[in-house]
């Protein structure tokens, strides 16, 4: 890196004033040419980074993170954290010597401006500027964008090391918190394995997850906080109360060089526009300074919205989420040539794309260095402005403070909801979310409804009620197209994330202002059911089969080996009426130690009856062998395993080597996640091209293939989810043919929540609400049936949209969704939509785990229940 190149901001006005190449051109700083005094990135790592087909690995990252806070007083290095992988999770601390000795005083004041309640104006001014603001800069959040990473030890120095009026205006104004790597784990997986594979002819790009479970969606878990790094990156923000956050990132080559905001439409209106506008000024900013440094293929307003919550969590909490992705080089480090020789990507300009790229290559130092500037052309802004931006700051929260006509009193959760698990897990998000919760102590009426006591109360006017707005209320997605009649303008993301439908909790919005005794909740916890005494010999345990958390206890039982029967009909028991699907078993010790540990857990209640039921049920099969299909890089799988592993579900991964063997002596379901195409299963991923750690992934081949439907022939269950339903039909020559048009101007389902009917008397649909909506993703698919038995299907007619956006609804006027085949011995469970997507869609995932147990069951009659054989 050139020390010599200031990054320093010109006004506007002198911006335009200038004759000279912008690029170097401002008032040299005789002092930043002095030597260094901490080792520079070049000499401590061997080469400069960036450099063409070096990177730098994440151990020595971290070595040097650590040598430059042992020897700088404005650099401190923590870590606050494990990763999912068990790696540290480190963050830096970048300041003045003063600011890092006052952070204590820096972070109350800013807590203060987060929830102004009772502040008066005059003490948010004063507070507004005497503090510092806070600015979080996340690097390496996707592990394959390796310049995010690399870039991270330059700016590191430069603030440590570079006497400058820009650096020390920085380090005066502002506190940097720097996460070096949102992921560790895939930082070092993708940094190791490029390393270990250079000279060789293998793929320098590690094929699998960076992240352990979720990969590439690290960052679209803002919301449901299911992974640890999220867990961490959201406490430091709860913590800190960051003004500004910004995200570095790479895409793809077909656009400009380097994306920043503003943000292509629509914003999630839950956003403040305060927070929208300095959104905008700061993308702007950057903009400007890569401008000025001579930096080409800028754009704005393009491919990135700012819509969803799963992929920005202080945007509610009044910070902007300042993105910025650069182009990516040739297999992570090398150059990358334009096909033709020309210039790379579009070459007319437009006001948000004022210079096109005008160079047929692209490096990784280009990346380091489009990166460098997109930062400090942000910090300087905010050092430069530190008082307005606290200012404004304390604005957004002032905002969502006050009560205002327009906008909702409060959400009320009734209590005694059908699902205790689901609305402790719903308040548990909202509390992660610092939303402020409210028990109600006595009954009270709001718009006209009872409510009782022990109902949750959650008011819009609270610092982070937007957080809480936006999960709880249906969304409209504006109707978006690239031109008048033309096709939709495809959402970055998804467009749906309201969480009641998600999680089946019934959540009210209240319009008018009500009063309601109540108390704040401090931490919310599972409901707390008392568990019945033991119900004797001749007796049962009864839990129904409502909680999506039944699939814990069911775990439960089949770790601890206990017989365990599901109720196929309705049956009354001690006065009670339990549904189709509600577990029996018999009262020993195992199965009260299971049932009461996740009842626990959960909150889920459990009954004891006398005299077991006389009813018609289905044996579950002791120890069910669950096989969870791994493929390469496989996200929907990945969710999954997650899931599972929350669970307890006792499951292996289904890999290559099993395919030797006989698979139904392995398993007794297999469950194909989304994203698994034949092509995967028989050809998988190349021994050329790969190593022998990823034998696991190698294809299988036709041997393989046939070896699966014979699986299946031969008495195996085999659950196929979303797009790889289309490799079920090819392995089983299924009666199911696609029913949606696949022209996007007739109909287009981005990641929404729609309606659907179901059979709850079939065993798959055990517990689910008759209407229970379903998530339907881009690659979802509804089905034409000419045989099965279809388990869930779309309304006849009438509105199929629940939330989100969806063209050509009516398309799906009585489709089926999910069906279930007998094939030879076994059975094929083919859902159309995902009922586990990234684990949101949490009252639908029954569904799958209904399936995994319902297919190696046995049907037995009422005389092989407990107390009759036994009794
Ligand atoms: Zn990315």
């Amino acid at each position: 890196m050139r020390m010599w190149k200031r990054r320093g901001l010109l006004p506007a006005a002198a911006l335009l004033a200038l004759t000279l190449p912008l690029s170097g051109s401002l008032v040299p700083d005789t002092a930043a040419t002095a030597a260094p005094r901490i080792t520079t990135p070049e000499r401590f790592f061997g080469f400069p980074l960036g450099a063409e087909g070096r990177l730098a690995r994440w151990d020595d990252l971290v070595r040097y993170y650590k040598f430059v806070a042992d020897r700088s007083d404005k650099v401190v290095y923590q870590e606050i954290g494990r990763s999912a992988a068990g790696l540290p999770f480190p963050l830096l601390t970048v300041s003045s010597r003063d600011n890092l000795r006052n952070l204590d005083r820096i972070k109350q004041a800013n807590r203060r401006l987060a929830d102004p309640r009772g502040l008066t104006e005059a003490e948010a001014r004063r507070l507004a500027a005497q503090s510092k603001p806070v600015f979080l800069l996340e690097a390496a959040i996707h592990s394959t964008e390796v310049g995010t990473a690399q870039v991270i030890p330059n700016i590191l120095h430069r603030l440590a090391d570079e006497k400058s009026t820009t650096i020390s205006e920085i380090l005066d104004n502002v506190v940097l918190l720097i996460i070096p790597a949102q992921s560790p784990d895939g930082t070092k997986w993708v940094g190791d394995y490029f390393n270990y594979t250079a000279g060789t002819n293998y793929a320098r790009t590690y094929p699998d997850l960076y992240q352990k479970y979720i990969g590439h969606d690290d960052n679209r878990d803002w919301f449901m906080f299911t992974q640890p790094e999220t867990q961490i990156s959201v406490a430091l923000q709860n913590e800190w109360k960051p003004q500004v956050v910004q995200n570095l990132h790479q895409m793809g080559n077909a656009r400009g060089r380097i994306f920043v905001p503003p943000y292509l439409s629509p914003n999630d209106p839950n956003i403040d526009p305060i927070t929208v506008q300095q959104t905008n000024s700061l993308g702007m900013e950057i903009s400007r300074s890569l401008t000025a440094e001579g930096k080409k293929g800028v754009n704005w307003g393009s491919t990135y919205d700012y819509w969803t919550p799963s992929r920005q969590y202080m945007t509610y909490h009044g910070a902007p989420r300042i993105l910025v992705e650069a182009a990516s080089a040739q297999d992570l480090a090398y150059t990358y040539r334009s096909s033709d020789g020309g210039p790379i990507g579009p070459q007319e300009p437009d006001t948000n794309f004022i210079e096109p790229y005008d160079k047929s290559t692209w490096t990784l130092a280009q990346i380091v260095d489009y990166l460098d500037t997109s930062v400090f052309g942000a910090l300087s802004n905010v050092a430069k402005y530190r008082t307005e931006w606290l200012y404004n700051f304390y604005r957004t929260q002032r905002n969502a403070v006050e009560p205002s006509a327009d906008k909702p009193f409060a959400y009320v959760a009734p209590a005694g909801q059908r699902d205790p698990f689901a609305t402790y897990e719903l308040l548990r998000t909202l509390q992660t979310g610092e939303v402020e919760i409210e028990q109600a102590t006595s009954a009270f009426t709001a718009n006209g409804k009872r409510y009782e006591a022990g109902s949750w109360v959650i008011r819009y006017a609270q610092p982070y009620g937007r957080f809480a707005k936006t999960l709880l209320e249906k969304q409209h997605y504006p109707d978006l197209r690239e031109y008048p009649g033309g096709p939709p303008q495809n959402p970055y993301d998804v467009t749906a994330q309201t969480l009641p439908m998600l999680l089946g909790v019934q959540v009210d919005t209240v319009a008018d202002p009500f009063t309601a005794s109540t108390v704040r909740v401090k931490k919310v916890q599972p409901a707390n059911p008392a568990f019945p005494g033991d119900p004797g010999r001749g007796g049962a345990y009864l839990v129904g089969p409502e909680s999506y958390g039944t699939a814990m206890m069911i775990a439960a039982l089949q770790k601890a080996g206990v017989e365990t029967f599901r109720a196929s009909a309705e049956f009354s028991a001690a006065g009670r009426t339990y549904a189709p699907g509600t577990l029996i078993v018999e009262p020993t010790a195992a199965a009260r130690a299971a049932l009461q540990g996740v009842s626990r857990k959960t909150g889920i209640p459990v009954s004891a009856v006398g005299q077991a039921p006389r009813v018609a049920a289905e044996r579950l099969k002791d120890h069910t062998r669950v096989g969870l299909f791994r493929g390469v890089n496989n996200i929907p799988g990945g969710w999954m395993k997650w899931l599972f592993e929350q669970y307890d579900i006792g499951f292996t991964e289904v890999v290559a080597g099993d395919f030797a063997g006989d698979l139904n002596a392995k398993f007794d379901t297999i469950v194909l996640p989304a994203g698994i195409s034949r092509s995967d299963i028989v050809s998988g991923l190349s021994r050329d091209r790969y190593p022998a750690e990823w034998s696991w992934a190698y294809g299988v081949g036709e041997a393989g293939w046939a070896k699966l439907r014979a699986f299946v022939e031969k008495g195996g269950t085999l659950l196929a989810i979303g797009d790889s339903v289309a490799t079920a039909r090819q392995l089983a020559s299924l009666p199911i043919t696609p029913a949606l048009p696949t022209d996007e101007h007739v109909f287009f389902s981005p990641g929404s929540i729609l309606s659907q009917r179901f059979d709850t008397s079939d065993p798959v649909a055990w517990g689910m609400r008759p209407d229970t909506p379903v998530w339907f993703g881009e690659d979802d698919q509804a089905y034409d049936v000419a045989g099965g038995d279809v388990v869930s299907s779309f309304p006849e007619s009438g509105e199929q949209l629940q939330s989100g956006w969806l063209i050509g609804g009516e398309h799906l006027n009585g489709k089926a969704n999910i069906v279930k085949h007998q094939v030879g011995e076994g059975l094929i469970v083919t859902f159309g939509s995902e009922p586990t997507f990234r684990t949101w869609s949490r009252d639908p995932s029954k569904l799958l785990f209904n399936a995994i147990y319902h297919g190696p069951s046995t049907t037995v009659d009422a005389a092989a229940l407990p107390g009759q054989l036994r009794g």
